[in-house]
């Protein structure tokens, strides 16, 4: 019997080492190496014109990927008032219906790898493997909520009924459930948020990060092609301060469903409050401030496979990634001798091609950030090594890896959403006082622990406040159903995407009492 039970098993994916899965593969990714896409509100399935943005590829800006026309007033109100007037229908809907609606739309996600991945590449930067990853996990959310959704909500839960009543307790969806989701994940991510309210009965506004919403419009395409009611299923790409504070500001809304900034989700929780209407629920998913800590029990080269991927895979910019390696002194020097020579291997450059390790980060303004980070840094701390960007990279948004040494996680006023690793030595002796400073960031997302010893490892996997704890391996990529993600303090409010409370969040409860 399959880990999963009967009902659910995650996506395969590709294995690139066996040709006759590579050849195919690459054959069709090929067809979409020119495509021009265009994208715009996609409002009761029809897609409404409105200014107009090119979208430009992040790792070389003179290169167009499409067109995008972003959400304007008209667009919002159209939205809002259908999906509104939708959910009493999509609310009652079966949930098996609902359910098999998201089955069909990861079939077609599957069907359309090969462009949706090609999307990723070229519209958010991604590399191939990072784009095989994202429809997987988009693949996996579906079917995930699909399954949880019939688990919770096929049947009400029956409760005792001593005096002769008949007691009840029934799930069922909230509202207009907004979706805001990153640039990170243009399609897990955004389809995690979309297929999980859907499941629970809400009807959905889908707020794509203004980098990414190509994507985002093919995703809410296939989702109506799966059965997904168009008025059930609305789009509305553009800016958080235009799009975002509108839908977050109306009165009409029952959830919202946001991954981002610290800083935006207590914006998004402060419009709420502002707001007429009911009190609504927000699930925030947010950033961190990342630790690995390493003893001298540790093994140098899994510690440096380890800290690689997780710091500069994905350019560094996934919430989970490293930021800040703790390592005991004794095991120090060893450990960044190792990762000096695994940062010479990374090979950095088009996202489009397999041997890319490291692609661009997604826009003008990040790379402007981080370069301004690392130029202080460099500063205040010792740089171990930063990484040449080879030629061609100026034509994009690239960022040079970089590792740099300093005293203290307190020199790192906020999260630097890039290939940056800080590294902090410390004494065996001292280690209470490391997992104090990783708490006082207030940050709590993931941790990453390297030790051959199974107490030491376990006793700061408990005092450290994190929502993800991963020893003796990579600190990203969690998988659906397996390892529930999400943060808590300044990271987040949970629940845990992919896992089997999410979807409490997005529902509200009916207590039946029948006397007949
Ligand atoms: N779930 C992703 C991971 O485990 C990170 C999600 C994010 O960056 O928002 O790496």
């Amino acid at each position: 019997a399959d880990i999963f039970g009967a009902e659910r098993k995650n996506s395969k994916g590709l294995n690139m080492n066996i040709i006759s899965e590579s050849e195919p593969f690459f054959a069709a990714l090929d067809k979409f190496s020119d495509t021009q896409w265009t994208a715009g509100p996609l409002v009761n399935g029809k897609t409404l014109a409105g200014e107009t943005h090119p979208v430009l590829s992040p790792f070389d800006t003179s290169l167009t990927v499409g067109q995008v026309a972003f959400a304007d007033s008209q667009a919002i109100e159209l939205a809002l008032a259908s999906a509104d007037k939708a959910f009493n229908g999509w609310c009652r809907t079966p949930v098996e219906t609902r359910a098999n609606a998201l089955q069909k739309l990861a079939d077609l996600l599957e069907e359309n790898r090969e462009e949706l991945i090609a999307l990723c590449t070229r519209e958010a930067g991604k590399s191939i493997q990072d784009g095989i990853d994202e429809v997987r996990e988009a693949v996996d959310f579906c079917r995930y909520y699909a399954v949880q959704a019939k688990k919770m909500m096929a049947k009400p839960e029956l409760l005792p009924g001593p005096t002769g009543e008949l007691n009840e307790l029934f799930l069922q969806g909230r509202g207009v459930f907004v979706c805001i989701s990153p640039w990170n994940f243009p399609l897990a991510i955004f389809l995690g948020q979309v297929a999980a309210a859907l499941a629970a009965g809400n009807t959905v506004i889908a707020k794509p990060a203004e980098q990414t919403s190509l994507i985002g419009y093919r995703a809410v395409q296939l989702a109506h092609q799966a059965g997904i009611p168009a008025e059930v299923l609305q789009f509305l790409p553009g800016t958080g301060a235009s799009v975002g504070s509108a839908i977050t500001g109306d009165e009409r809304i029952g959830g919202v469903c946001f991954t981002g900034s610290t800083g935006t989700a207590k914006l998004i929780n402060r419009t709420l409050a502002n707001r007429e209407g009911a009190i609504i629920p927000l699930i925030a998913e947010t950033g961190g401030q990342n630790a690995m800590v390493v003893d001298s029990t540790s093994q140098p080269e899994q510690v440096v496979n380890d800290v690689v991927s997780s710091s500069f895979t994905s350019a560094g910019q996934r919430c989970s990634a490293l930021r800040v390696l703790f390592l005991q002194e004794d095991i120090a020097d060893r450990v960044l001798d190792v990762l000096q020579g695994a940062m010479d291997e990374l090979s950095i450059g088009n996202p489009g091609l397999l041997k890319t390790d490291v692609g661009p980060v997604i826009d003008a303004t990040a790379k402007a950030n981080l370069n301004a980070h690392l130029d202080h840094i460099k500063q205040v701390g010792k740089l171990i090594k930063q990484l040449e960007l080879p030629a061609g990279t100026e034509k994009g948004h690239f960022v040079a890896p970089t590792a740099v040494e300093i005293d203290s996680i307190k020199v790192l006023e906020k999260e630097h959403f890039g290939p940056i690793l800080h590294v902090i030595r410390y004494q065996a002796s001292d280690l209470p006082k490391v997992i104090d400073e990783i708490n006082s960031t207030g940050f709590g997302l993931t941790l990453g622990i390297h030790s051959r010893n199974e107490g030491h490892a376990l006793n700061v996997a408990d005092k450290v406040n994190v929502g993800n704890v991963y020893i003796n391996r990579n600190q990203i990529g969690a998988v659906v159903g397996v390892q529930p993600f999400g943060g808590q303090g300044l990271s987040g409010t949970g629940p845990k995407a992919g896992g089997p409370h999410y979807l409490t969040r997005f529902v509200t409860e009916k207590t039946r009492t029948n006397n007949i």
